[in-house]
């Protein structure tokens, strides 16, 4: 075991501040990793603020952190995949029971056993899994990810989970060229979706309710933008969308957004607010259409993504920060006020 310097919360009303966490020392199949950056998701604050308590109650102290890039420093005996020295990735997954027929599908994330890259029951070391905000992370091998060389290390982090997140429910519910897709809420997973969705070939509509990011949506790939307060606008794509990928962080109507679907069009919600949102009924039984739910993606389908960004020239837009301004960019995400993902710049806690 060794100690590495972390940041972490020690309560859902404390800022994150530096600390020292243990980490194992690599066994057989483990790599260690030096991270460079992380990228701060919004699941991170829901996470620090214990706002999913019904469902995943967070255990203090919590460490954030599922979008890290970071170099091979040290490798087990049995590691064959990588060697020091490899750019690699972590994101939400650091292990699984690799038995049940999720995992034996290549669905880890929907794993009875799977293990998160935080607050998870930690099988090696006792208490929980501690995130991506440190100086090194320890992960059996078959959960790190090749990061494609003509790539950004700071724009690749938030594709461990923002790309994976939005990638994943695009590929499972057919967007190709010729669909007309809808991205809810232009934050770190809606600016990856409208990447994605642009590059899978689709017509690609944004619903936002920031009017001072148009300008930006068109830029990402949009081919139209509306500000979801204006009616008029909405009224226009009734009945008219194939698939809407709905990433909101926080309560809002979705109804009003699977009005917007034709027929048999399906609404996936990867945003998770804290409470339950209402659905009114009707709006799917008219039409015949759907409503789902998409939790990250599995191990080779992250693969899959970072090859495919790394053949599209695909990366997050990021705004990188010390690891000191962790809690103004906390801030700064509820306020919806990032370009599109912050992205920590570990040196800043390693020179601390
Ligand atoms: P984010 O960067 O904060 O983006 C969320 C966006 O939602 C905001 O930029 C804003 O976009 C919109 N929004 C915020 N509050 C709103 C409100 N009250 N009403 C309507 N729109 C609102 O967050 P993120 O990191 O992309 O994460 C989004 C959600 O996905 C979080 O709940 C996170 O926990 C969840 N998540 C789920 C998975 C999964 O596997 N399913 C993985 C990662 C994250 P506009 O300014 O454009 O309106
Ligand atoms: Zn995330």
């Amino acid at each position: 075991m060794y100690e590495s310097r972390a940041y972490s919360a020690a309560g859902a009303a404390a800022p994150l501040a530096l600390a020292t966490i243990p980490r194992r020392d690599p066994t057989d199949r483990d790599v260690r990793i030096e991270i460079l950056f992380c990228g701060i998701c919004h699941s991170d604050l829901h996470t620090a603020r214990n706002e999913w308590s019904s469902i995943m109650p967070t255990v203090y102290p919590v460490v954030p952190g599922h979008e890290i890039v970071g170099k091979v420093v040290a490798t087990g005996s049995a590691v064959t995949k990588f060697a020091a020295g490899d750019l690699v990735g972590v994101g939400c997954l650091v292990d699984s029971d690799h038995t049940c027929p999720n995992c034996r599908a290549d669905r880890e994330q929907s794993c009875p056993g799977a293990v998160f890259t935080y607050n998870s029951p930690d099988r090696h070391l006792g208490g929980v899994t501690y995130g991506g905000y440190s100086e090194s992370i320890v992960v059996d091998e078959r959960f790190v990810l090749r990061v494609p060389k003509n790539l950004d290390p700071a724009g690749v982090a938030p594709l461990l989970c923002a790309g994976i997140t939005t990638y994943s429910p695009l590929r499972h519910w057919g967007v190709t060229a010729g669909k007309k897709v809808g991205v809810v809420g232009l934050g770190g997973l809606g600016h990856m979706g409208v990447k994605l969705a642009r590059a899978f070939g689709a017509h690609v509509v944004v619903f936002t309710t920031s009017p001072g990011k148009q300008a930006d949506a068109l830029r990402l790939g949009a081919h139209e933008v509306v500000v979801s307060s204006d009616a008029g606008e909405m009224a226009k794509h009734a009945g008219s969308f194939d698939f809407i990928l709905d990433t909101v962080s926080a309560d809002h109507d979705i109804n009003a957004y699977i009005n917007l679907l034709g027929l048999d069009g399906n609404l996936t919600m990867v945003g998770a607010p804290e409470k339950p949102l209402p659905v009114s009924v009707f709006g799917l039984l008219f039409g015949r259409r759907s409503l789902s739910g998409s939790l990250i993606g599995g191990i080779a389908e992250t693969q899959e993504m970072l090859d495919f960004c790394g053949e599209h020239g695909i990366t997050a837009d990021v705004e990188v920060i010390p690891i000191q301004k962790i809690n103004e960019a906390y801030e700064r995400l509820l306020r919806s006020d990032v370009k599109y993902r912050f992205a920590i710049d570990m040196a800043s806690l390693r020179n601390a």
